[in-house]
């Protein structure tokens, strides 16, 4: 039995659905939806009316607390290594660099490893 969550959208119990009505016969209201699992936004919101509604209310905040970009990011040759796995082959796992095409191969272990990386910034 998993654990109901509510959802995070600021103006669920606003979206007016039978399934958000709750509560006793002449003391029922439109509730926030609360479910074990939700699909969108990382499992936080019902929908992605939900999810556009917290992101219009919260959106900025959210992106001027972590770091709005003020400039443009840029994939270099330093920073485009990626993992990758031939599931046809034989286990075989390996960094791939998305700009100069270069492969080199690493363990299983790298590979699982989410620190390892050979991005050099
Ligand atoms: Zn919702």
């Amino acid at each position: 039995m998993s654990e109901l969550k509510y959802c995070q959208g600021t103006r669920c119990h606003q979206h007016q659905t039978q399934d958000r009505i709750k509560g006793t016969k002449g003391n029922k209201t439109y509730q926030t939806r609360r479910r074990s699992k939700f699909y969108y936004g990382n499992g936080n919101f019902c929908s992605t009316w939900c999810q556009n509604d917290w992101f219009n209310d919260f959106g900025d905040q959210a992106i001027n607390h972590f770091g709005r970009l003020t400039e443009p990011k840029r994939l270099t040759e330093q920073n485009a290594w990626v993992k990758d796995y031939d599931w046809r082959g034989d286990d075989s796992y390996f960094y791939f660099n998305s700009i100069t095409k270069e492969q080199r191969p690493i363990t299983k272990e790298q590979y699982d490893d989410d620190n390892y990386t050979l991005n050099v910034s």
